[in-house]
């Protein structure tokens, strides 16, 4: 076989991975907004056997031969080549690392830890879960021994969320993050400023109806493409399908239409890059998202940086109005936009506004890596959980449910996670600021209802790149620096400061 034949054998294989691998997201779409109860255990066999059928032909001999041939002779491959190359090999090479039976203790495991958590967090119950926390930790110490590591444990955890971050580099960028963050969090605690959520917003009603008919304006007029998605009600909202069907859900809050409204641009967001990945590739690394951490920043970028603007709301308010003629009457524009900025030290990760959002996963991360590398107990971890609270957000929390009993992570095995959502955060500030440099300035457009030259910019420097580069090389190509975290600094302190002065 020839080099060009060996290469399209390769991605003949890829596709059709990929095509199990997708028609068991709609599986899993389904399961979560359409399925009924009683169609759980097939459900569930069904997934295994695709994951089965996904796992022998990522595993395949005969396609290591392939990707090895390729891999010799990379140098005459073309840019694009040599990066599906490398990035399959990278993946095929981890599936081989971890041995079947690990792979399934691990799963046996965690899936029974998720039920267990379940019901402690529930019951308030940490005596419960605290074994499998420990067993889930050495699962996790373990599944780095088998990938391998020359630093940390933490690294090839974290390299499968965001390739190429370790946790040197994610420390040094925390450090930076928390020293500059706290003064602004304290600036806005010591502020008597509040806006009128209760009286304005809380204490009406507000239909789920006309919230989902304006959701769906919003996400259609930022570029969400509706014949190729679609909007459904789940209580996580999520976003998840595959190239020419990327779905979105969202779920209503009748004492407060924000909720809905922002995670809808949030979920639009990551649809965008899933609807903006090139059609022509599909199936291969080109047409990938480059990792968790890239994929939180389209969503935080068009959730925070649009959604929460003022240029936004100039566009959106007459729309708002219009909808919510009724529970709106008193309530002004600029009040609108200081709901949309509350700032508020919380002891909940998901709840948490943008300001103290990384602070949430900040103590993650310090935790998380303690608990890898033996330095933290798994039994003393609430202790240690309320005192990194306290540290960073001067409050502790009343219970274990709503503090380290919180995340579904843990309890599922998946230590390396969290960063992600903080060098998403810290991203979404970085590119929109390059964005406003080269496309904008956007204020004009946003106020039209334009966001097309955003989401072209977007779309060229970031969707259309696929998995070509990885997170901080990618950064480093599209604004010049790798990722920073002053571009986040300045915009909160920009958009929330004056609300407080
Ligand atoms: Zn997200």
């Amino acid at each position: 076989m020839s080099i060009d034949e060996t290469y399209d054998e390769l991605v003949e294989r890829l596709r059709e991975m990929y095509e199990i691998s997708s028609a068991a997201s709609i599986l899993s779409w389904d399961q979560r907004v359409n399925m009924p109860p009683g169609g759980a255990k097939l459900r569930s066999r069904q997934q295994s056997r695709l994951q089965e059928l996904v796992h022998k032909r990522k595993t395949d001999p005969e396609l290591r031969d392939l990707i090895n041939k390729l891999h010799d002779h990379r140098d005459d491959l073309s840019f694009d080549r040599r990066a599906v190359v490398r990035e399959t090999k990278e993946e095929i090479d981890r599936a081989r690392k971890l041995p079947s039976e690990f792979v399934a203790e691990k799963s046996r495991v965690t899936s029974e830890a998720y039920n267990v958590w379940t019901e402690a967090k529930q019951k308030n119950d940490l005596e419960s879960f605290l074994p499998y926390l420990e067993k889930n930790v050495s699962l996790a110490r373990e599944e780095a021994d088998y990938l391998g590591y020359e630093d940390s444990p933490y690294n090839p955890l974290l390299d499968q969320y965001d390739p190429g971050m370790t946790e040197s580099r994610i420390a040094t960028l925390f450090d930076e993050l928390r020293t500059k963050l706290v003064p602004v969090v304290d600036r806005i605690k010591e502020s008597d400023a509040r806006p009128p959520t209760t009286e304005k917003v809380t204490e009406r009603d507000w239909s789920s109806e006309r919230q989902k008919q304006l959701g769906e304006t919003l996400v259609r007029q930022i570029g969400y493409d509706m014949d190729k998605g679609r909007i459904d009600t789940t209580e996580h909202p999520f976003c998840s399908g595959y190239v020419g069907d990327v779905r979105i859900t969202t779920r209503f809050n009748s004492s407060n239409p924000f909720v809905s409204l922002t995670s809808l641009l949030h979920e639009a967001g990551h649809a965008l890059y899933e609807q903006g990945l090139d059609p022509e590739t599909w199936g291969t690394p080109l047409s990938e998202p480059v990792g968790m951490g890239v994929h939180e920043s389209q969503s935080r970028l068009w959730e925070n940086m649009v959604g929460r603007s003022e240029s936004f709301w100039s566009w959106a308010w007459p729309r708002f109005k219009e909808t919510f003629s009724d529970q709106s009457s008193n309530l002004t524009r600029d009040e609108l936009l200081f709901i949309l900025h509350e700032s508020e030290p919380g002891y909940i990760r998901v709840e948490a506004d943008e300001v103290t959002y990384n602070l949430h996963i900040i103590l993650r991360f310090e935790l998380e890596r303690k608990l890898l590398h033996n330095d933290l107990e798994p039994e003393k971890l609430p202790e240690a959980w309320e005192a990194k609270m306290e540290e960073l957000l001067g409050i502790t929390p009343p219970n274990h449910r709503q503090g380290v009993l919180q995340d579904v992570h843990w309890s599922s095995g998946a230590f390396g996670y969290f960063p992600s959502y903080a060098i998403g955060n810290l991203l979404a500030a970085q590119l929109f600021q390059t964005a406003e440099e080269e496309a904008g300035p956007f204020d004009e457009a946003f106020s039209n209802g334009n966001f097309d030259p955003l989401l072209s910019w977007l779309r060229d420097r970031i969707h259309r790149k696929g998995k070509r580069h990885r997170t901080d090389e990618l950064t480093e190509q599209v604004t010049g620096d790798p990722l920073q975290v002053d571009p986040f600094i300045e915009h909160v302190k920009s958009s929330y400061l004056p609300y407080y002065e």
